[in-house]
């Protein structure tokens, strides 16, 4: 399936933009309670347009918001969900068995204090706000483009929600919490599609976290994510294949896709994870999605080889550009990524993103927007040269 309106070899982003100073500053005084949601949400349209001409500028054919009205990726869903709240680090530290360990965790991984405002269960989840639909409703408005949007997965909710000490009066187990956060997404997928969405991305990054780290039963930083794991890669794997699979069920008419990275959360490259997909893609694969939205533009991230044993099976979202550095990648260097990307992909199953947002985290932006901008620019670049070059035509 491919998205009406979208060029061969689509440019892309993976979801968040630098936020501009006034946002947030509005976003501060939204969290202190001196704004509401309403006046918060009319202070973020103006950066959503903003964000939206730097997409235009630079060429990207299918847009996003740049995750203007959210905090970062997941815990914006605080104020949509009941049940739900923000924990500061201090309370979260209540209810760490081994605060020497978590502590060392989040200074090795330079993990950003102010993130740590863990959305956390506290009651049974009811949906009091869609998602991500007031997103949608406002870019709609604004474009004619194909348009994108991130929901974080539920394996990274339910992980990253149920605190034990907090959550298990309502959810005694993980697993009971997952059961209501799944018909949440699948409702918000089906809503989103209906409202006019071109593409929803389900963000996994925890999985990679998963793998690469299951040496750390407890808790790591990596998407704030402080229940404990079964500690187990192919158990938690396994659970979030499912889990993905029970939002996306039968689900058509939109496109879907999943994002896993190493985090992208700082700009000290050591403090992120490392490792080669190839452990994750069976597992990728067989999640009920179009597209894989993965990035390469870092050797951390291992080679496309990984695709070797499983070629031209899933559209690949490829990550070209590095979304952390000051350095702008050249468009001879994007070419080359996806050249080596057709061994394993068909042209027409190629997008190019970066390899994640420029602003995970509203408080810490991993790029300025004039470096954000040029780096789109010179995906945009490339992929009108790959057209020329493979000539596959508009979908
Ligand atoms: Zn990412």
């Amino acid at each position: 399936m491919s998205i009406d309106g979208a060029p061969a070899f689509p440019v892309t982003v993976v979801g968040s933009w630098p936020r501009p100073p006034e946002l947030l500053k509005a976003l501060r005084a939204r969290q202190s309670g001196d704004l509401t949601f309403e006046e918060f949400n009319a202070e973020a349209d103006k950066a959503v347009l903003e964000c939206l001409r730097y997409q235009d500028e630079a060429g990207v054919d299918i847009v996003s918001d740049g995750e203007q009205r959210r905090d970062n990726f997941y815990s914006f869903i605080v104020e949509k969900l009941d049940g739900v709240q923000l924990m500061s680090l201090a309370e979260v530290m209540d209810h760490v068995e081994d605060k020497a360990s978590f502590d060392e965790i989040l200074r090795s991984q330079d993990a950003p204090a102010f993130a740590i405002h863990n959305t956390t269960v506290v009651d049974k989840i009811r949906r009091n706000k869609h998602l991500a639909m007031d997103e949608l409703e406002f870019l709609k408005k604004h474009t004619d483009k194909p348009i994108k949007i991130a929901l974080p997965g539920p394996y990274l909710l339910t992980r990253s929600m149920w605190v034990k000490g907090v959550s298990d009066e309502a959810y005694p187990t993980m697993q009971d919490l997952a059961e209501d956060i799944v018909p949440i997404l699948r409702e918000e997928v089906i809503a989103l599609r209906d409202a006019g969405a071109a593409f929803v991305q389900l963000d996994e990054p925890v999985l990679t976290d998963v793998m690469f780290r299951p040496e750390v039963k407890e808790r790591t930083f990596m998407c704030a994510s402080m229940a404990a794991s079964s500690g187990d890669p192919m158990v938690e794997l396994t659970w979030a294949v499912r889990l993905n699979n029970a939002v996306l069920a039968d689900i058509e008419g939109i496109h879907t896709g999943i994002h896993v990275c190493r985090g992208n959360w700082s700009r000290q490259d050591e403090a992120l994870l490392s490792g080669s997909y190839e452990p994750l893609v069976m597992y990728l694969l067989t999640m009920r999605v179009n597209q894989l939205v993965l990035e390469y533009a870092t050797p951390r991230a291992g080679d496309l080889a990984a695709f070797g044993r499983y070629p031209r099976i899933r559209e690949m979202g490829l990550g070209v550009v590095n979304p952390r550095t000051d350095d702008v990648e050249t468009v001879d260097q994007v070419i080359a990524k996806v050249e080596e990307a057709l061994n394993y992909f068909e042209p027409e199953q190629i997008y190019l993103n970066p390899d994640c947002g420029f602003g995970t985290f509203a408080e810490r932006p991993m790029n300025t927007t004039e470096i954000a901008s040029q780096k789109l620019k010179v995906i945009a670049a490339a992929a009108k040269e790959l057209r020329s070059k493979y000539e596959v035509g508009t979908r």
